[in-house]
């Protein structure tokens, strides 16, 4: 018997001739099937091709010429259907004695009793089938199957090349594999329905047959070694997001990315006479339908990371290096990935991007925050996601039930355009709230702003109603740019900023570069790797080593807020005289343009966020020096509960209504008690009911949250009796319930509140 690389490489040497010559397509097939049927040794050879949704016998040696063009099996019917369905190779001694055997009288196949059909692949989904029949009952070899299977892919160019197969006709086949429900953590809440768009495209392979193989092996060899180099890198630069299983990952990635078998079996192919972006498919594919026996999920997820290595390797190898957002949104899509990185989310085009699910993802991840700042809703947690989506599948999103509906029927979309409708209503009586002022029912006013980052986020304050900007990240304006943004953009994004604003007012946070936001172009803690980057080198640590970063944003900020009140906000403060310092830093500058005869700030407000618990204890020595103080919860809690923000394996382990943080909350209050400091929550927990319900009743009179989180949290405060729910959370705060969560729950639901 020969080697699998020998078997394919004789057929595919007589293909490529075939292919070469001037003939005419139809021809081209009725010769392929006989150089297959002749190299197996097989009296029968078929291609049946996909045309107007069926399965259509395009050329056969051995069954009768008649059938041709006119036997037509739908998707899922007969042997050759099922093969396209489910996109798998059959291989059966007696075809007869398979469930899903169809006889078709016009063939004359009933002499045959053997059977082995492969898909023929294009897009990831079957677009025909390349079948052999034989007299004699027996399987077909291994390396038979897998010269078949080669061939398949040779073929899969030729009919393209030939437009033998409508493009539109494979991307509609009726999923191959029909629908499917996807579970998730919500991350940010909302519906969507739109296209799977993969962030990491699969590569278009357009030439399988190598017309000089040791060229192709040497490109496999560059290859593999800049994914090697890539990969390494990654460990010092988390490029794929924010760490979490990163750790994990990234030793399975190093692991396949070093495995020699896996090097050698793509070497093989390319023995066997393919490109070397074919011998990575193939091998790949090959893989894929090995690992589809094995019931193991943990195999599985392994899997899907040597998919990603084997995508990344084919990129590589091809040149084609962009992301989905680099080449553009061409209708409403519903992005997949493990992970995002912020900077990356945003290069999507924001008109187009509807939804985002993630394998990966926890609730204050930055990616999660900036798509929550975009409206954008995502799902996350979801387990296996790219074995069960095929980019261009159909995907109605509904993050507010945590699940995802892959391929659907007509009457789920019914059901969801439903839900949508009411949704909408929803949203208008949001809308319809936007003038009126968040009075609780008993007369105390709350106050209501928004966190923003980007000029974009502008047009939320008007359509909220807001009071104002509580948060503006100004790293955003970082992370979106290729380079470290110069001082006169900065001063022109803060002008735009403050002008948008008119007479709310906007606190600006200096940098807080670091942990889960990452610049490309500034060199991270010297390249050096972070073991914990959440509690490393990031925010005002950054900035007062980078004293140059701080200095140049202080006279941004200065000079766009010529005339007017600013308000300067520091993050992660630890110890007081962080705070000092960089206060000392805008003087300088202040003292700076004073002396150039500048028109300086009317105002200048300072202020801290309490993010880091330790601050906690100071803030009698903090508090006087302070006109503002700002909880930021996301960091808070994470610290309280020593659980990474970005890890999502912690997504679901500790709950923001939790007695621990709101009696941590309740001393915070105590002890600034009687100080003139505005005192605002600007984390995500102040943007969900229950929570802000719950902050309430402590004592929080001004929240900052996601913009689309206003309308909700007007109307529920225009529902509470701010007294009541203060005794409610005292007692329980005293005396904990079992579960906090449920007690605000029945709390609300006794009064008739709703709680989305
Ligand atoms: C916070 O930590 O709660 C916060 C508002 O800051 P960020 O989410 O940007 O870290
Ligand atoms: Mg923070």
């Amino acid at each position: 018997m020969p080697s699998a690389a020998a078997a394919a490489r004789s057929i595919l040497t007589r293909l490529h001739e075939v292919m070469a010559s001037r003939s005419k397509a139809q021809a081209k097939l009725n010769t392929v099937v006989e150089v297959i049927g002749e190299s197996l040794d097989s009296e029968v050879c078929s291609i049946y091709l996909l045309r107007e949704g069926m399965l259509e016998l395009f050329a056969t040696r051995g069954l009768a010429q008649e059938a041709v063009h006119v036997t037509r099996m739908a998707i899922g019917e007969g042997l050759v259907g099922t093969i396209a369905q489910n996109v798998e190779t059959l291989n059966l001694a007696e075809a007869a004695a398979h469930p899903d055997f169809s006889y078709r009288p016009e063939t004359g196949e009933e002499k045959f009793h053997s059977f082995a059909g492969v898909p023929i692949v294009r897009r990831e989904r079957a677009v025909g089938v390349l079948c052999v029949q034989h007299v004699e009952p027996r399987r077909y070899e291994e390396v038979e199957i897998e010269a078949l299977q080669t061939v398949a892919m040779v073929l899969s160019e030729l009919i393209t090349n030939a437009g033998l197969v409508d493009e539109d006709d494979a991307g509609l086949s009726p999923g191959s594999t029909g629908t499917e429900i996807l579970h998730g953590l919500t991350l940010v809440k909302g519906l969507a329905s739109g296209v799977a768009v993969f962030h990491q495209p699969r590569v278009t392979i357009e030439h399988v047959v190598a017309d000089d193989t040791e060229a192709e092996r040497q490109r496999v060899y560059l290859a593999f070694d800049k994914m090697r180099e890539q990969i390494d890198r990654m460990a010092s630069q988390a490029e794929f997001g924010a760490g979490g299983e990163h750790e994990e990952v990234l030793a399975t990635y190093r692991m396949f990315a070093y495995d020699e078998g896996w090097a050698r079996r793509i070497n093989e192919a390319i023995d066997s006479g393919l490109t070397a972006e074919a011998a990575i498919e193939r091998v790949q594919q090959r893989t894929r339908m090995r690992m589809r026996q094995i019931d193991d999920p943990l195999l599985a997820d392994r899997m899907h990371d040597l998919e990603d290595l084997s995508n990344r390797l084919l990129r590589i190898v091809s040149g084609q290096l962009g992301t989905a957002a680099a080449m553009g949104l061409r209708s409403d899509a519903i992005v997949i990935a493990r992970n995002l990185g912020p900077a990356e989310l945003l290069e999507y085009d924001r008109r187009r991007l509807k939804g985002v699910i993630l394998e990966e993802g926890s609730l204050t991840a930055h990616v999660v925050i900036v798509a929550r700042a975009m409206g954008v809703p995502v799902l996350g947690r979801v387990r296996s996601l790219r074995g069960k989506i095929r980019e261009g599948d159909q995907l109605l999103l509904d993050s507010d039930h945590g699940t995802a509906i892959v391929r659907p029927v007509p009457t789920m979309v019914t059901a969801f355009e439903a839900r949508f409708a009411e949704n909408r209503e929803r949203q208008a009586a949001y809308a319809a709230l936007r003038e009126v002022e968040p009075f609780s029912r008993d007369g105390t006013r709350i106050t209501v702003m928004i966190n923003a980052g980007l000029r974009d986020d502008m047009p939320n304050l008007s359509l909220t109603g807001a009071d104002g900007i509580g948060l503006f990240r100004t790293e955003f304006q970082f992370l979106v740019s290729a380079t470290l943004p110069s001082r006169e953009r900065q001063t022109r994004l803060y002008r735009d900023v403050l002008e948008g604003a008119g007479d709310r007012p906007v606190v600006f946070r200096t940098v807080d570069i670091g942990g889960d936001k990452i610049l490309p172009y500034l060199r991270h803690n010297d390249g050096e790797h972070e073991d914990n980057p959440a509690m490393g080198w990031r925010a005002l640590r950054v900035a007062l080593e980078r004293e140059g970063l701080l200095k140049v944003q202080a006279r941004a900020l200065l000079d766009a807020a010529a005339g007017r009140t600013l308000n300067v906000m520091f993050p992660m403060v630890s110890e007081t005289w962080e705070f000092d310092a960089a206060r000392k830093v805008f003087e300088t500058q202040l003292e700076f343009l004073r002396k150039q005869k500048k028109v300086l700030p009317e105002a200048i407000r300072y202020g801290a966020m309490l993010e880091v618990p330790a601050l906690a204890e100071m803030l009698d020595v903090l508090a006087p020096k302070l006109s503002f103080l700002s909880i930021g919860t996301n960091d808070l809690t994470q610290f309280l509960f020593a659980a990474d923000r970005a890890n999502p394996k912690l997504a679901e382990r500790y709950d923001w209504l939790s007695p621990s943080i709101f009696r941590f909350l309740r001393r915070v209050l105590a002890s600034i008690d009687g100080q003139r400091i505005d005192l605002t929550v600007c984390g995500e927990m102040g943007g969900r009911q229950l929570e802000a319900l719950a902050l309430i009743g402590i004592g929080i009179r001004r929240l900052s949250i996601t913009p689309a989180a206003v309308g909700p949290i007007k109307q529920l405060v225009r529902q509470i009796d701010v007294a009541e729910i203060g005794a409610a959370m005292t007692a329980w705060l005293d005396n904990p319930p079992p579960n906090l969560r449920e007690a605000l729950q029945g709390w609300a639901d006794e009064r008739g509140i709703a709680i989305y």
